[in-house]
């Protein structure tokens, strides 16, 4: 009789997951279950620095007692009663991120895709109202992610994320990043919206430039598109300003948030300005979850920690001090670091994928951004130490490369 060993708990959870996950990431082999700021632990007691925060999510990092208060508080009053009734969170989060961006009202969604499939019907229907039915195109740019549904993933062109899937929503245009020659031969009388990262994600940490930002506002201006920024990754802290087109000192029709609205916990928002809004009536746009009564309490905690001026402050400093020290890592296989903030980029003319998993050897998450990017979006809680502690690995690894 043969008998195979027992597996660890750790290897029978890793088994599981194969065996009944769709599998759709590819995951590294150990299992997170704790953290404690911007640490992770895996089953086994291993720390590892995250430099990812669940994707630019935990800008508070892990385990944050006043976070996990204003969680335990929200979760003991109502969780959710739909959009069918008032309540009073709901109500408290969208005044506030008025209060504190260019916008006039608020929709709440649950995730940044939705954010911007809303943001894309709420254009179309500006147009529509004006009796300008056939003025339904949404210009999206190169290098641009927006989500995975099947109208945010038409405006995000990128083969692997699309050609599976067609028909994709038609009036899709895809015009270059950062060029604004580009932008004008797409921009027209068929343009309902122009929709743009102020900094790219998952294209690649690539920053619109200041130019670029006013161009498309003054194109959308002109043939009367609604401008839409998608600040689902770059918004709330995350490059040293509350909002990520402040270092442009452009505003947009349209802004989607997503990713650290809720300190984890998912949600999304699209803000705007009163005339988009005003296109919008009863009926029109619903959701079920949107905006639950225990997501927008969690928020409203989340907002009015990330955009204290002193917290901004840390981020823009230690971002700073990020890009300073990725720029002495000195090897053949670096092309640039670029970024904003703690929205960083470390380019290699390779591959990066040998680099991140040798981080998790040496107790790193780190995440990528296409095939030759490393991208640092840690919490925004990370100290300069933990920057020290990085760059002393990075250059270990770089050497053993
Ligand atoms: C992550 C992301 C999205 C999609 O958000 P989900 O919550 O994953 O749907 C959209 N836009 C940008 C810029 C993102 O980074």
């Amino acid at each position: 009789m043969t008998t195979t060993p027992a597996l660890s708990m750790t290897d029978q959870l890793i088994q599981d997951e194969h065996d009944f996950i769709v599998q759709t990431y590819k995951r590294p082999p150990f299992v997170l279950v704790h953290g404690e700021g911007a640490t992770l632990f895996d089953t086994n007691g291993k720390p590892y620095q995250d430099w990812v925060a669940g994707i630019a999510v935990n800008a508070l990092g892990y385990n944050d007692s006043r976070l996990t208060h204003a969680m335990q508080v929200a979760a003991s009053g109502l969780i959710h009663t739909s959009n069918l009734y008032y309540t009073a969170p709901q109500v408290e989060l969208a005044k506030m991120l008025v209060e504190k961006s260019f916008a006039d009202r608020v929709f709440f969604s649950n995730s940044g895709a939705e954010a911007n499939e809303g943001a894309v019907k709420f254009s179309r229907k500006v147009q529509y109202e004006k009796g300008l039915k056939d003025k339904t195109e949404i210009v999206c740019f190169s290098g641009a992610f927006h989500g995975r549904t099947m109208g945010a993933v038409a405006l995000t062109p990128k083969e692997k994320y699309q050609q599976p899937f067609h028909p994709l929503m038609p009036g899709a245009v895809v015009a270059e990043y950062n060029n604004l020659e580009s932008a004008a031969a797409h921009i027209g009388s068929r343009t309902a919206a122009v929709i743009v990262e102020p900094v790219q994600g998952e294209g690649g940490v690539n920053v619109a430039t200041p130019e670029f930002l006013r161009g498309l506002r003054h194109l959308c201006d002109q043939h009367g598109a609604v401008l839409i920024f998608d600040e689902v990754q770059c918004g709330l802290g995350r490059t040293g300003k509350l909002w990520a087109h402040e270092w442009s000192g452009v505003t947009p029709d349209i802004m989607t948030l997503a990713k650290p609205l809720a300190g984890g916990l998912p949600i999304g928002a699209i803000l705007m300005t009163e005339a988009v809004a005003s296109a919008m009536h009863p009926g029109e746009h619903g959701t079920t979850f949107g905006g639950g009564a225990m997501v927008t309490a969690v928020a409203h905690h989340v907002v009015e920690r990330i955009s204290e001026p002193e917290f901004l402050a840390h981020v823009s400093e230690v971002g700073d001090y990020l890009i300073e020290r990725l720029s002495e890592l000195n090897s053949p296989l670096i092309k640039e670091v670029r970024g904003k903030g703690l929205m960083v980029a470390l380019e290699l003319v390779t591959d990066v994928s040998p680099v991140i998993e040798q981080g998790y050897e040496h107790g790193l998450l780190m995440v990528n951004a296409g095939t030759n990017v490393i991208r640092f979006v840690p919490p925004l809680i990370i100290e300069k130490s933990h920057v020290d502690t990085l760059v002393d690995r990075l250059t270990t690894i770089f050497a053993a490369l």
